[in-house]
């Protein structure tokens, strides 16, 4: 049994009222049990109390009485990663949802952006200047999570990460000072934030260079799953030009309208695709695509860029077993193990998506942001939802020997598709000299490792 958290002795409530801009949520609200919801199922935390902050002093106010009270601090935007790691037991939540501000300069080509918004709305909201920076396939992820992560979506090629675009911040640090982080001021710090997740402070507003994106050619295309369509698929991105970024789901195809009963639970690709660019050019480089067998459902057509985002249902909260990973190939062979594993998976919906990487995402160097993966060629997540809490041992087991089976030379790892997996997987999202680094900047901006419930980095011991 869950017993009802209270918020300590050492917090007064209405002090912190009075002192903040933004509102503080306490288990007595009638709020509470909505606002400490995320996205991940099977998630029931109590945190001591959440505070939606409206700038960035209430974020400085609120680290300062994390750091007097000793209490665990978390901070939370869009609420999706993987970990849930917005929401903790006794913790004080810096919840920055209500951070909504969206300055766009349309001639400066350039959007100052509140860190609480999430990919969907500044996606609309700058589309209806025909503007778009890149973010991932969802529109309900938050900007911050995303953002400080990498970010690999549907212009990974063409317009290369997240942080690609990323071009300053506002930032909080452990000890309540707000900077101003770009490519000049405080370059360590602007470095560390793009890819190292929020082990560095909290963002209050990103800056994020636009790009002209019209429209372009894009939707969910449907075939069937066999070796030769999964691997032909595969060999197509890879040969598309960069215009067009892919995802490929290898999934039983879902019992929706516009597809046939016959062929609803049969191993499908669903695939997202988008080209960003004239829509005949798009329409060419769809075609090699469409080829590959009779397609089960075409919604592939020229769209705005926003409608790749669908409206998202705030109901769906799933569990799931999941892994990421990046493969060099995937070849007829490989194709068939993924279809023989998603075959015996231990659920009913399980999925291996398979994103072809490359284009601009690979022309900046390694060793310019916290992101290291700039040269992994394919990414593949793996998942399979589940009900019963207490079968995941079950799941967790299938989802690993899967990830075993498939793996080849690259041992990387995306952080933002990681779940809570132990410090080696962590290891793998920032190999080698990202890693020192990173925890060399820790040292200098969060020696007590203030921001520890994330992905952790911590901090690299004192010179001696
Ligand atoms: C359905 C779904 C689809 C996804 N698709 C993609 C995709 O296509 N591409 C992709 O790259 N990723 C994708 N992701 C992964 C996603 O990028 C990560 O889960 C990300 O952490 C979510 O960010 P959030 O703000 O929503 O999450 P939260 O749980 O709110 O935040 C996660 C963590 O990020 C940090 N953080 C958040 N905001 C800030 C901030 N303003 N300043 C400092 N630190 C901050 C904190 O440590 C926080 O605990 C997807 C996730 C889901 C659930």
């Amino acid at each position: 049994m869950q017993l009802s958290p209270s918020v300590p002795d050492t917090i007064s409530i209405p002090a912190l009222r009075a002192a903040l801009s933004g509102r503080v949520i306490t288990p007595d609200d009638p709020e509470y049990d909505t606002a400490r919801a995320v996205f991940v199922g099977g998630v029931d935390r109590h945190p001591a109390l959440i505070v939606r902050v409206a700038n960035a002093t209430d974020v400085a106010h609120v680290i300062g009485v994390a750091r007097e009270t000793g209490l665990e601090l978390a901070v939370r935007c869009g609420g999706h990663s993987n970990g849930a790691f917005g929401v903790v037991d006794s913790a004080i939540v810096i919840d920055l949802r209500d951070l909504q501000a969206l300055d766009i300069d349309v001639d400066g080509r350039t959007a100052w952006a509140g860190g609480g918004l999430t990919a969907g709305a500044y996606t609309t909201a700058v589309g209806a200047h025909g503007l778009a920076t890149g973010f991932g396939d969802t529109g309900s992820v938050g900007l911050g999570g995303i953002t400080t992560g990498g970010g690999i979506g549907y212009l990974v090629r063409k317009f290369g990460l997240t942080i690609d675009d990323l071009l300053a911040v506002e930032l909080v640090t452990a000890d309540g000072e707000v900077l101003d982080v770009d490519a000049d001021h405080h370059p360590d710090l602007f470095w560390a934030i793009r890819g190292g997740g929020g082990n560095f402070g909290v963002v209050t507003r990103f800056k994020y260079r636009l790009h002209d994106v019209p429209g372009i050619v894009g939707g969910m295309l449907l075939l069937p799953a066999t070796p030769d369509t999964i691997a032909g698929f595969i060999a197509a991105a890879e040969a598309a030009p960069e215009e067009l970024s892919t995802i490929a789901n290898v999934m039983p195809a879902p019992p929706m309208p516009f597809i046939p009963a016959d062929q609803h639970g049969k191993l499908s690709i669903m695939a997202l695709l988008c080209y960003a660019g004239d829509a005949e050019a798009g329409q060419r480089a769809i075609a090699p695509f469409r080829a590959l067998a009779t397609p089960i459902g075409d919604m592939v057509r020229p769209m705005t860029y926003p409608e790749i985002y669908p409206p998202d249902s705030d109901d769906y909260h799933p569990i799931a077993a999941v892994r990421t990973m990046f493969v060099d190939r995937v070849d007829r062979d490989l194709a068939e193990t993924i279809l023989e594993r998603l075959g015996a998976a231990t659920g009913d919906m399980a999925v291996a998506q398979l994103r072809v990487l490359g284009g601009a995402m690979a022309r900046v160097p390694v060793e310019a942001t916290a992101f290291a993966h700039r040269k992994s060629r394919i990414m593949a997540n793996l998942a399979v939802l589940y009900h019963d809490p207490g079968d995941k041992a079950k799941h967790e087991a299938w989802a690993g020997t899967f990830a075993d089976a498939i793996r080849q030379g690259d041992h990387g790892a995306y952080v933002n598709f990681l779940a809570v997996e132990g410090d080696e997987r962590i290891r793998a999202a920032y190999p080698g000299p990202t890693w020192d680094r990173l925890a060399d900047i820790k040292r200098r901006y969060d020696p007590t490792n203030l921001f520890r419930l994330n992905q952790n980095i911590p901090p690299a011991p004192a010179a001696s």
